[in-house]
């Protein structure tokens, strides 16, 4: 094992403000019983000068290896795609605004030569996050835990180190909305927590707005669940049946009673209640369908524009 190479991801989009104090605190990190390190940064089209601060330090140090995609692809297909160029033994993926502290990484380091695969890092505190994300994502994360079959970690974002046996598997998932969490969790192999503090943001703002949180959450339940299309056809039952107990209550009245039941309003609400229904069944469905036609196509997940010292 003395022999073995890290590499270390890193995904970047606007984040000039964090390059500079990022490269620093990544050069310091010593991991003595590793042969080489590389540092693998995507730069996920950014717009500001992150490009060329990445460019320059590639030029200084041979160690950093720079991904230029050809736009912004999200966060997980930048992973995916340094992912793809690591050469490591062992590899780890962190944010590139400081949330997650290098100085963990040789911790991980360890814990992987302890002989796991998964070394997954688990959020002890958290600094300037809002409570909304707090709240969202613990309830989103209880949620999958419920409805999918893949023990997810709570608490752990993207920031874990894996084994080449895992990263080779996800190699094998070509999928296009990747929810790589869950899928480093499903491919099963020996895993085991690392706790850190993970700090405020060093500079700059979120790149996910709650319009991404969103998006990101229903890849993670329709990629590994078809829980929603059972709600649906329960949804189907449960109504069915309470038309069908209704019209022998319909029919009772006429033969029994001199009542009739009365008209517009009942209908109105019965027809507007199953107009929702439907709706949303097929709303569903079609979430599940628009996946599908995206996964179909088959296109290329991602765009290199440039890679340098490669
Ligand atoms: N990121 C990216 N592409 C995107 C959005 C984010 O590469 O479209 C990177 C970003 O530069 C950072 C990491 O993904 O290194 C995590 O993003 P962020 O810190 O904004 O997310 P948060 O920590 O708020 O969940
Ligand atoms: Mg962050």
């Amino acid at each position: 094992m003395a022999e073995s190479t890290l590499s270390i991801v890193v995904p970047i989009y606007n984040e000039e403000a964090n390059i500079a104090e990022l490269s620093r605190r990544l050069a310091q990190l010593s991991f003595p019983e590793m042969k080489s390190v590389e540092f693998i940064l995507v730069n996920d089209g950014s717009r500001d000068q992150s490009l060329s601060m990445l460019q320059d330090l590639a030029n200084k140090d041979p160690r950093f290896k720079i991904i230029d995609l050809s736009r912004n692809f999200g966060h997980q297909l930048a992973i995916t795609a340094g992912m793809n160029e690591a050469t490591g033994d062992a590899c780890v993926v962190m944010d590139g605004d400081l949330q997650d502290p290098p100085e963990t990484v040789p911790e991980l380091v360890a814990k992987w030569k302890e002989g796991y695969d998964i070394v997954y890092a688990v959020r002890e505190k958290r600094d300037g996050e809002s409570w909304f994300k707090l709240a969202t994502a613990k309830l989103f994360y209880r949620l999958l835990q419920r409805i999918t079959n893949v023990e997810i970690p709570v608490d752990t974002g993207d920031f874990r180190l894996i084994d080449r046996k895992v990263l080779d598997v996800l190699k094998e998932m070509p999928e296009k909305h990747r929810f790589i969490r869950g899928m480093v969790a499903w491919s099963g192999f020996r895993s085991a927590p690392v706790y850190y503090h993970r700090e405020k943001r060093f500079a700059g703002a979120t790149k996910y707005t709650f319009r991404k949180m969103l998006t990101f959450s229903l890849h993670g339940i329709t990629s590994f669940s078809t829980y929603p299309l059972k709600i649906v056809s329960g949804l189907g039952f449960v109504v069915s049946l309470i038309g069908f107990l209704y019209l022998f209550y319909v029919i009772g009245l006429a033969i029994f009673t001199d009542e009739t039941v009365q008209g517009w309003a009942s209908l109105m609400v019965i027809v507007l209640f199953l107009g929702g229904v439907q709706l949303l069944s097929l709303g569903v469905i079609g979430e599940y369908l628009g996946r599908i036609n995206e996964e179909v196509k088959g296109r290329p997940n991602y765009i290199i524009r440039e890679k340098i010292n490669f």
